[in-house]
Parts: structure tokens; sequence; C-alpha cells
């Protein structure tokens, strides 16, 4: 990927190698072909997932009775890695599999788990997560989508989400409810439901992005919605915690998929300079090209580093919960201004639509929005300085 030889201290073996080199001929074969048919869709479809299920890269962390391979979270990162360097970054199969899944494994009855794990596994369920709300993004402890207790004891919810990624493709929705509008904290009176977006009562609809255009985003409504009881994730009013809980591995795998959409952004713009020729004279024989890209390929440098160096903290069971925020914000920015860099050095023929450094400046663009927008991050690092609440 990154032009400069690189070296890692995580401990891939040659099985995570073997992976990575069949994951990618499955990629190019089955996924690359159709990747501007979903831009110009705005979805991915059902069938993607159900490929990616059926080869076997669905739920791989998962126990082998649930439908999964019991693999380290090392082949999540080639997976990802595969992905980005492609420029395939509104295929979020991941998101569903290996952030959303994860919930009903640590946190679901054995019922639940044998209900929907498998189907999760084998691409037949994508699963979403449902926090945000028009009024309420990153003060998500006031969230307002209630949950009310009829007569059965099943749960009635009211109110909307927004901006769910893969919302137009989901089939089950872990949704953040208000269970207890009375909790002496708001936090306290959060939970997670499981919901069927075939329920009576639910709609949705596709938003309309400036990038990631494959990756369906969407705003969903609740109508009266019933979720049977046994639908409740966990226990009532612990979901805020839930989500916190998390956070750490969300935070540090994005990390991770920022960190290669920048890098593939780089590589592009490295190509350009050494193709694109100006009057007479190819772009990287220019000083201003050659310390431009240099300076972006030793933040790189130092920010891959850095993301390795949390991974392997974080496999050693550490609490990195400071750091991923550092990374989180470092990666997502960084990818945001190399893609800017990488149009910058493409000319005219960068701001194209269908020329993938366009499509990487728009599409890093998102990433200092979603999972927790860069100024939390700050906030949150902020706070471990001592400064403010
Ligand atoms: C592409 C995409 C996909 C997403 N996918 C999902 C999903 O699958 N599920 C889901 O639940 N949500 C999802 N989100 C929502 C995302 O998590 C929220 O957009 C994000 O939390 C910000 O919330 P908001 O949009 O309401 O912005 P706001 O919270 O209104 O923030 C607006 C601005 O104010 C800043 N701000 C907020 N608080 C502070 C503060 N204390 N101090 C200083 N500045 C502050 C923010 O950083 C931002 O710049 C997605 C978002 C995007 C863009």
């Amino acid at each position: 990927m990154l032009s400069l030889p690189k070296k890692s201290l995580l401990p891939f073996t040659e099985d995570h190698e073997k992976f990575r080199k069949e994951f990618g001929e499955f990629l190019d074969k089955e996924i690359v072909p159709h990747y501007m048919e979903f831009e110009k869709n705005c979805c991915v479809g059902k069938e993607t997932f159900k490929k990616f299920g059926e080869h076997g890269y669905g739920c791989m962390w998962l126990d082998k009775k649930y439908g999964g391979q019991e693999r380290d979270m090392l082949y999540s990162i080639v997976y990802g890695e595969e992905l980005n360097r492609r420029g395939l970054n509104g295929v979020l199969t991941r998101l569903s599999s290996d952030t959303v899944a994860p919930y009903v494994y640590h946190h679901g009855t054995e019922a639940q788990k044998e209900k929907w794990l498998p189907k999760v596994a084998s691409g037949d369920c994508c699963m979403v997560i449902c926090m945000t709300e028009k009024d309420h993004g990153s003060d998500l402890a006031n969230i307002e989508t209630s949950a009310v207790k009829n007569k059965n004891g099943d749960y009635v919810v009211n109110g909307g989400k927004i901006y769910i990624s893969n919302g137009m493709v989901a089939d089950l929705a872990i949704v953040a409810v208000r269970t207890d509008p009375k909790a002496e904290k708001p936090h306290k009176g959060i939970s997670l439901l499981l919901m069927p977006t075939d329920a009576p009562g639910f709609e949705r609809r596709l938003l309309n992005k400036i990038g990631l255009k494959s990756q369906d985003t969407s705003e969903y409504i609740f109508n009266n919605v019933v979720v049977p009881k046994e639908n409740l994730l966990g226990e009532e009013n612990r979901g805020f915690y839930y989500l916190m809980e998390h956070l750490q591995k969300e935070r540090l795998m994005g990390s991770w998929g920022t960190l290669g959409m920048a890098e593939y952004a780089f590589e592009l713009a490295v190509q350009r300079a050494k193709e694109r020729k100006v009057a007479g004279q190819l772009l990287g024989s220019y000083q201003h090209w050659q310390y431009e890209l240099a300076k972006a390929a030793i933040e790189l440098d130092q920010a891959r580093s850095y993301v390795e160096h949390l991974t392997m903290l974080y496999m050693a069971g550490e609490n990195i919960s400071t750091q991923v925020s550092i990374a989180k914000y470092a990666t997502a920015e960084l990818s945001f201004k190399v893609s800017d860099l990488g149009v910058q050095i493409w000319g005219g023929e960068g701001i194209l639509r269908d020329n993938a450094i366009a499509r990487q400046f728009v599409d890093t663009r998102h990433y200092r929005l979603m999972a927790g927008t860069s100024e939390v991050q700050l906030g949150i690092v902020a706070k471990a300085l001592g400064l403010g609440k």
C-alpha cells in the first residue's frame, strides 16, 4: 500500500497472509467489478452480504457453533485493509458482522444468539446499530425514542433514528430507546432492543449523502412498533453502558479503516506524481510535490505505527479508551487531508466523480463525523488532561 517500506510488529502469521491473498481474490472477482454499480444504486444490496457469508467472510471471529470460525482480530484487520486498498469504502459488511453482531454475542440470551448469529454469519441477516436521533447525536445520553411496555410486557416504540449505516438493507436493528424517562441521570434510562425491520409501524428512507454513495445511510421512523419483550438485549436500562463498552474496539477498528483510506489516497497521489507530465516534466520531479508527498508519507507512517501500537495494547488486554480517541481523531483528519492533497495533484481530473481520488475525498469526509465526531474525540482527550468535565 504505502510506497515506503513497511514493517509491522503485529503477529501476522502465514495463515493471515494466505487469508489476505484469498480474500483479495474474492474481492477482485466478486465485488470490484460491481462497485460502480453499487455507487450508482446507492446500495451494495443484500446479495453482497450473502456473497461474503457464503465465502466464509461473515462473523469470522464468532464461535463455530454459531456459524463463525473463531479467527482473531488480525483477520478482521486484513479484511479491512484489502477493502481499503481497492477503494471499496462503501462496502460496510463488517459493520454488521464485526461491530453490531458482537452486541448479541456479549449481551444476548442463548435463544437470541441461536436465532440471529448464524444468520448474520451466513449473510442472510444484516444488522445495524441505531443510536443517533435528529435532535441527539453527540449527546447520545439524551435520546428520546420511547419504549413503553404494553399489558403483555412487550415494548411499544415511538420516535426515530437517523444516519443509520446499511439502513436500507438491514433486517435487524439494535435500537437504543428510552425505557426510564425518570432515571436520575438520562444515560441510566436507556435500553437496547432487537427490532426486525419488517415489524408493522417501521418505516425507512434513504438519505442522499455527498459521498460513501454505495453505503446506504437511512432514516428510520417508528410508529407504535411493538417489540416483543424477549427482544430486550441484556438488562433493561443498561443500554448506554453496553454502547460504551464496545466503543474501544469500534474506534480502534475504525482507525484502521480511516488509515487504510488515507493510504489508498496517498497511493493514488504518488501514482499521479509518477505519471503526469506538466510542461514536459513529471509532477514528481517538482520539489513542491516531493515535499508534500514526503510530509504525507511521514504522517501516515506515524499514524500506522500508533494504530499498530494500540492494537498490540488492546490484544494484551490494556485499557486504551483515551488513546483510541487520539487514533480516531488523527486518522480521520489525516485521511481527509491526504485525500485533499490527492485531488490537488490530480488537477481537474481529481474532481471527476468516477475518479477514485474524488471518491476518497468525499468518502473520507464522513469519517470526521461518524462514530463520534472529531470534536467529541478532542473533548475526551481534553478531559484526560484534566480540562473540562
Ligand atoms: C456516514 C455516517 C454514518 C453514520 N452511521 C451511524 C449509524 O450507523 N448509527 C448511528 O446511530 N449513528 C450513525 N451516524 C451518526 C453519527 O454518529 C452522528 O452524526 C454523530 O454522532 C454526530 O451527531 P450529529 O450529526 O447530531 O451532530 P451534532 O451532535 O449536532 O454535532 C454538530 C457539531 O457540533 C460538534 N459538537 C458536538 N458536541 C460538542 C461539544 N461538546 N463541544 C464542541 N463541539 C461539539 C460536533 O463535533 C459537530 O461538529 C452516522 C453518521 C454519518 C455521517
